[in-house]
């Protein structure tokens, strides 16, 4: 795993001013009162996320399908359903590699969404994956989905598939029997593997948004709050403790508002270094000096959840991350609850330039499939300044929309998602 970032829309990097920091003497007691209310109103949540959570009717766990070409094999070296998962490996012969399941019978046509388990082995080698459901042997026609490597994380995967966003090649529908399924991968060079493990039909559990603020900017107080609170919604704000208080940040008493309001403040590092490109020490002390700052100051319980800036992390970030409890990446999926690879955890980035179809997407996606998905935000600025803001009004349009498909989502805080899990 190298320090290999995909940030999509983000042109220049922004710098953090140096730490100014007046810390202010005020009694814990606002933090655990706000907390036990939290919890007793959550409780009911969690129950049923959790209760749903596993469900779903496995449809395969690879274990039957068949070489159709390339390199092949079951293995049970990465396998968590069945006997065996299914091992696709590109080689010289062959960089898109496919196996098949034949003469099935799936009928489709009550069915929302998929899930997806797959083991990826080198991501670098990778290039896509895709699958291919047809109603005829010879696969004239058929239904497909794909994703890139960019969309995956080295070892273990679950990806929902929303079964209304699949890509409908010549003649084929979801009313039809499908009997021809096909999984391929495409190796960006030899030696690309990827290991299937299950598909499960219709996981069953309530979408959920969060709303991610990260650097703990003046404008996710002073613009994004109040549209949030005028429809009851609660937000996570990724703080650097290094930069609180400073020009442009929030201070300690506004975010102290915003946690007594339901939100959650959690660990975004305390001087905003990528933590890919530091020693196994310094990412010890970013990650140690932030949750220490969070626990002295009223949001012990969020100080474990951490989102790496820049989204940088690697084999020794992710070593010292054993002692908290999630990490967020800047990598674009939906999450599965519960999360895979809760250490490696997927947003929506919504920047200056994001089309609001994206948004949109992620929203409908969620909302139809029971995915998690977290929209993450920088500045909110009336008129977008620079790369990493977004309009007032457009961030209005993003929360009016959550609400619009508020019976088919729950709206979470960072905190209320991990309990949840
Ligand atoms: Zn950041």
């Amino acid at each position: 795993m190298g320090a290999e970032k995909y940030i999509p829309g983000l042109g220049t990097m922004f710098n953090i001013e140096p730490s100014n920091l007046n810390l202010e003497s005020i009694g814990q007691s606002i933090g655990v009162t706000k907390l036990s209310q939290d919890l007793s109103r959550l409780s009911s949540d969690f129950t049923r996320i959790k209760s749903g959570s596993r469900n779903g009717r496995l449809f395969t766990d690879f274990s039957k399908w068949t070489l159709w070409y390339g390199t092949v094999a079951q293995t049970t070296e990465y396998n968590l359903t069945g006997p065996s998962s299914l091992k696709l490996t590109s080689d010289a012969a062959n960089m898109t590699v496919a196996a098949r399941l034949r003469q099935t019978s799936l009928d489709l046509s009550k069915t929302k969404n998929m899930m997806i388990r797959f083991y990826v082995y080198d991501r670098n080698k990778l290039s896509n994956i895709e699958l291919r459901m047809s109603s005829t042997d010879n696969m004239a026609g058929y239904l497909s989905w794909k994703t890139t490597k960019w969309k995956t994380v080295p070892g273990w995967n679950e990806v929902m598939i929303p079964l209304s966003k699949l890509t409908v090649s010549g003649t084929e529908s979801l009313q039809n029997n499908l009997t021809t399924l096909q999984i391929s991968i495409t190796g960006a060079e030899v030696g690309a593997s990827v290991a299937f493990d299950a598909i499960y039909l219709n996981k069953n559990q309530k979408g959920s948004v969060q709303f991610h603020f990260d650097d703990g900017w003046l404008t996710q107080y002073t613009k994004a709050f109040p549209i949030m609170l005028s429809k009851g919604f609660v937000g996570s704000i990724g703080v650097i403790s290094g930069s609180v208080g400073t020009t442009g940040y929030m201070n300690l008493p506004q975010l102290r508002e915003l946690h007594t309001y339901g939100w959650t403040i959690f660990n975004h590092t305390q001087t905003h270094k990528d933590l890919s490109t530091i020693s196994k020490a310094q990412v010890e002390i970013e990650l140690s000096s932030c949750r220490k700052w969070l626990e002295q100051n009223g949001f012990p319980e969020s100080a474990d959840l951490v989102a790496y800036p820049y989204g940088g992390h690697n084999e020794d970030v992710l070593s010292v991350m054993s002692h908290y409890r999630l990490g967020r990446s800047v990598l674009e999926e939906y999450e599965v609850c519960p999360p895979i690879q809760p250490k490696v955890l997927k947003v929506i980035n919504i920047y200056n330039n994001t089309e609001d179809i994206i948004w949109q997407t992620a929203i409908d996606i969620a909302a139809e499939t029971g995915c998690g998905v977290t929209l993450l935000f920088h500045k909110i600025e009336d008129t977008a300044t620079d790369s990493i803001s977004f309009a007032t009004s457009k961030f209005s349009s993003v929360v009016n929309y959550v609400q619009s498909k508020i019976d088919k989502l729950d709206v979470l805080t960072f905190e209320e998602w991990a309990q949840s899990i």
